[in-house]
């Protein structure tokens, strides 16, 4: 089935954008299946047939897309032109449910309930110890064994005045692995027409709980399967990092960047002082510190930009802090991406705005504790535009 709604007049009376290529036929959604979930069994024995999952592919006015699954509110496909107006799909992926099922390392996927690591995978919340799966040597990372990136998402496509949309809502429930009070979770992409794929999260809870929810794109922006990011050029706002162990658990401690090999104040290539890092496995795989509180509007928090192509990521975000990682486990040389296409170390790169790991354990970083009548709330841009 392919369903397309278009919307013309939606758009008229904004003036050109920074990249018009390809303008196309106007903003618009289109509805592909995607396979289905493997048939699971009840409580009772029962088989449950598997839901069908559909890849929403948002259309802005400019021709650049997002698809995104319902099966983890996964970006599974980004596209924009270059300085030529060429277009190339910028995020890694997979062309089907299968390998997103079996081997996917968290490729564009909503990561939740807590996304990144949570020390020795427990917590204590109002004097009650909470325990969760270790999922990443002795820690939990990114929600658990079934996080909210193995999540089947209702989806709700949308024109809205900023641009196509999809609204993915899910709800986690009670106990869900091993964290307190029902969850409801919306989260909404939006292709903008100044080309940001804006997200947004809210969330609701009926207990206490923590709560730090997360985009986990992968981006190349020289095209996916292009080869390394090495020569990617980074921008960061963040003069502080929050310093790991050797399992990347925060110690505690917030730490200026300045004379380290973390400075991104001043545009650095991500390649440029890989040698000098000490982690096993070399690369970057950590949160900075732009701020200790949620902002109410998303700021400027990273550039990235790409010589070739000339494509230019701009990040932006209400969280306080950024996760950057330069791909380091991708070290499996049999992981092929969309269209065949060898994903390998240092080959995408990812921009993940959050609160910093393991805050439930951590009264000294910003809360991310939940309480009932309240609302968690985030906004999240991924712009792309391009530099001559
Ligand atoms: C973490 C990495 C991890 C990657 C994929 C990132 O958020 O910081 O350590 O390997 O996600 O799971």
């Amino acid at each position: 089935m392919r369903r397309t709604l278009s919307a013309l007049v939606l758009f008229m009376g904004i003036a050109m954008p920074l990249i018009a290529a390809n303008p196309g036929t106007g903003p618009a959604i289109q509805e592909d299946p995607f396979g289905r979930m493997p048939n699971a069994k009840d409580k009772d024995g029962k088989v449950v047939v598997g839901p069908p999952i559909t890849a929403y592919t948002l259309v802005n006015k400019n021709g650049l897309t997002a698809t995104i699954l319902n099966y983890g509110g996964t970006v599974s496909k980004f596209t924009a032109p270059d300085k030529d107006g060429k277009f190339a799909d910028v995020v890694l992926g997979f062309d089907k449910l299968e390998d997103y099922l079996e081997k996917s390392p968290y490729f564009g996927c909503i990561t939740g309930r807590v996304a990144n690591r949570v020390g020795n995978a427990t917590f204590t919340l109002d004097g009650k110890a909470y325990k969760l799966a270790a999922n990443n040597g002795k820690n939990s990372l990114h929600g658990g064994k079934a996080g909210f990136d193995k999540r089947v998402w209702r989806a709700d496509p949308f024109l809205s005045g900023d641009g196509p949309a999809v609204k993915m809502t899910y709800t986690s429930n009670d106990g869900e692995e091993g964290y307190p009070g029902k969850l409801y979770c919306m989260v909404t992409y939006t292709l903008m027409s100044d080309n940001g794929l804006k997200i947004d999260y809210v969330a609701t809870t009926d207990k206490a709980t923590p709560v730090n929810l997360t985009n986990h794109s992968y981006f190349n922006l020289a095209g996916h399967g292009s080869g390394t990011i090495k020569d990617h050029v980074l921008h960061l706002v963040a003069d502080k990092y929050t310093p790991g162990d050797d399992t990347l658990l925060p110690t505690g401690k917030i730490d200026p960047v300045a004379g380290t090999v973390f400075d991104f104040t001043k545009p650095t290539a991500m390649g440029e002082r890989l040698d000098k890092i000490k982690a096993d496995p070399v690369g970057y795989d950590l949160n900075y510190v732009h701020g200790m509180k949620k902002e109410a509007y998303p700021k400027l928090v990273a550039t990235v930009t790409e010589p070739k192509s000339g494509r230019v990521l701009e990040v932006l975000t209400t969280e306080p802090g950024i996760q950057f990682y330069t791909g380091n486990f991708l070290k499996n040389d049999d992981l092929k991406g969309k269209g065949g296409a060898a994903y390998n170390q240092y080959g995408a790169f990812c921009l993940e705005a959050q609160h910093f790991p393991d805050s439930p354990n951590r009264p000294e970083f910003p809360s991310v504790i939940l309480k009932p009548g309240e609302e968690y709330r985030q906004t999240t841009i991924y712009r792309l535009g391009v530099k001559k």
